[in-house]
């Protein structure tokens, strides 16, 4: 049987999976992201020993970045820049294609989700551009424009996006090692747990730190409508579990433009435009696999 492999590599954790869609997932794995050579390793042994009896066809990838999408790049494949200790410049393409000898689908993390929530949910197939958001660790933004995921220059960092940031209500300086206050800095998960002293898990739902979440969150959201004129916006990550925070952002959303976009999906049905992710927290991976059986048409 012809089988596809999915990575969601994360800086935290690595997610294999291999399959043909989310109702056929044959094997899944998830496992710490230490080394470059030890976590790919790890991924290379599970494609071989998942696979066996199969036939695999291509593999595809949703990574952390900043990543190289330019196909005509010698860094074509590699994680670049990053901080990471050890995973700056690694050639994460050309490590997995020498082992397995498969094509080799390459995205964002954030661009393989709204892949995978596009491509795999019927309700979201004619919903376009259709945006991703992940509030966690980091923020990032994948984009689906044309049924394709949005790369151009290097590809979208929206989590980087400067903000209104009144110091008078919100203090706390910002923690992005490039920008201080830019939307990363003051609302990843990171951010709460500095601003607060105590992870955001472990602050109630009706803590003050929530409405003023809701409002960056709110302030990017409503700038993103404003750029892309999305169909929907997904929002996933760490963050967004917190309850009770997906409808404060929709209000303020709904607050901040204030009546100037004349559409039923702001003024009424906001639900319907801002939504959490359909596929969990699998939306990456199987955005992967997506992209894999992309690639191999
Ligand atoms: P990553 O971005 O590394 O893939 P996640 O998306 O799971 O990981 O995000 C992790 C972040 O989400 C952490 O900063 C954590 O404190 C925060 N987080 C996890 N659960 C909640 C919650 N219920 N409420 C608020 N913050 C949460
Ligand atoms: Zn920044």
């Amino acid at each position: 049987m012809k089988i596809y492999g999915g990575i969601e590599a994360g800086g935290t954790k690595f997610v294999c999976m291999l399959g043909t869609d989310p109702d056929h997932v044959l094997a899944e794995e998830r496992f710490p992201t230490t080394t470059p050579a030890e976590t790919l390793g790890r991924a290379i042994e599970f494609f071989q020993r998942a696979a066996q009896g199969h036939k695999l066809i291509a593999i595809g990838i949703g990574s952390f970045g900043p990543v190289d999408l330019h196909a005509e790049s010698p860094t074509y494949g590699y994680i670049t820049t990053t901080p990471k200790p050890g995973w700056a410049q690694t050639d994460l393409c050309g490590m997995l294609h020498q082992a397995l000898q498969v094509p080799i689908a390459f995205d964002t993390d954030v661009n393989a989700a709204a892949f995978g929530e596009h491509t795999w949910l019927p309700e979201n197939r004619a919903l376009d551009p259709l945006l991703y958001l992940t509030v966690g660790t980091g923020i990032g933004l994948g984009a689906i424009v044309n049924g394709q995921p949005l790369h151009g220059l290097l590809h979208p960092e929206a989590g980087h996006m400067l903000l209104p940031h009144d110091r008078t209500v919100d203090p706390f300086e910002g923690d992005c090692p490039f920008h201080g206050d830019c939307w990363e800095g003051l609302a990843s998960g990171p951010a709460v747990e500095k601003r607060w002293n105590r992870r955001g898990e472990t602050l109630p739902p009706d803590h003050p730190a929530w409405q003023l979440e809701a409002r960056y969150i709110a302030y990017a959201v409503a700038n993103l409508i404003y750029a892309f004129s999305p169909q929907r916006i997904v929002l996933g990550g760490g963050v967004m579990q917190q309850a009770g925070l997906l409808d404060r952002v929709r209000h303020e959303v709904q607050r901040i433009i204030n009546g100037y976009l004349q559409s039923d999906r702001i003024t009424r049905d906001i639900d319907q435009l801002i939504v959490a992710p359909g596929l969990g927290n699998r939306s990456g991976v199987l955005g992967a696999i997506a992209l894999a059986i992309q690639t191999a048409r």
